[in-house]
């Protein structure tokens, strides 16, 4: 459960900064490319008019499926991945959200895009609470020979046999789908369960709840804070692009102004500063900071920058 107004992808650690995402900088011809709409459809004032889910396809193999918010308020965020042996769904979605059909519309779309009978479907979960599983009974029981399913419970056993994680939560594991390698990070803190999924083909970091833009609660605070590192670590080495509001310098938004929180530095760009500057001292990340000028507390005015404009969309 979490406030849900940006897509999770687009969100990465330590998020006190302005905004930070996690970007191919370059097509180096390993990453496969995507697009992101314009925006999404949240739900009403028509309801009869909404799709129960809102289908993006961000490349012809990565899939995003949005729940209305006709349905619930959560409208939580679902990941379809294939690869050349088989399909990983991340998450099966909120109440009354009827996932099950759309899920099997798209995976036979397809398989008959790719001139495919069948492909087998993994499915599983950034965490076990109840906006990222209600689906998982009626997907369970579709038992369509197109698309066999195999359901990883949303527990810390189930996710360390299924990625193959020797010691939960300390080790990296990850799942082969057939040529797409998807690494799974145990993530304990929001939820005993929590993992964040990396998608090498696509370079993108699936955080689930635990980076969130909204309010983030968490069941185990210290348990948080390792997996936080854990996860800094683990994309260190990695492409990674923090865009900071030059005029993010006023305490706007909720800006947090508790003695911590102020420590951490004076205003949002000065705390992004301040977290980029530790990720390349403590682990050596060669991270790309962008300050993007004129740009205060403003997503519109960070995203349509000419100077992100490249960053987020590089040239094919
Ligand atoms: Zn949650």
């Amino acid at each position: 459960m979490a406030t849900h107004f940006l897509p999770k992808l687009f969100l990465w650690a330590g998020c006190a900064v302005s905004l930070c995402a996690q970007f191919p900088q370059t097509n180096n011809h390993e990453i496969e490319l995507g697009s992101l709409p314009k925006r999404w459809p949240t739900g009403g004032p028509k309801c009869m008019e909404m799709p129960e889910w809102h289908i993006h396809e961000y490349n012809p193999n990565l899939y995003i499926l949005r729940q209305s918010g006709c349905t619930d308020y959560e409208k939580p965020f679902v990941f379809l991945i294939f690869g050349k042996q088989s399909a990983l769904l991340l998450d099966t979605g909120s109440h009354h959200g009827n996932l099950a059909p759309t899920l099997l519309q798209t995976v036979k779309k397809w398989l008959n895009r790719n001139q495919r009978e069948s492909i087998p479907l993994s499915v599983v979960h950034s965490h076990s609470h109840w906006d990222h599983v209600d689906g998982d009974d009626a997907i369970e029981a579709l038992r369509d020979p197109a698309m066999p399913v195999t359901m990883v419970k949303a527990t810390p056993e189930a996710n360390a046999k299924f990625f193959k994680i020797e010691h939960w939560p300390i080790d990296i594991g990850s799942v082969d789908l057939g040529d797409r390698i998807v690494d799974a990070i145990p993530l304990p803190g929001h939820d005993v369960a929590a993992i964040a999924l990396y998608d090498r083909k696509t370079a993108i970091l699936f955080t689930g709840d635990s980076v969130n833009a909204g309010r983030i609660f968490f069941d185990d605070f210290d348990a948080f804070v390792k997996s936080n590192r854990r996860m800094i670590e683990f994309t260190s080495g990695k492409p990674v692009t923090y865009l900071l509001g030059e005029l993010d310098i006023l305490p706007l938004a909720g800006f947090d102004s508790s003695c911590p929180a102020m420590a951490q530095g004076p205003t949002r760009l000065a705390r992004g500063q301040a977290f980029a500057a530790y990720v390349k001292a403590k682990y050596n990340a060669q991270h790309q900071v962008v300050v993007v000028p004129l740009c205060g507390h403003n997503a519109r005015c960070m995203f349509t920058s000419e100077v992100a404009l490249p960053i987020l969309f590089p040239k094919v």
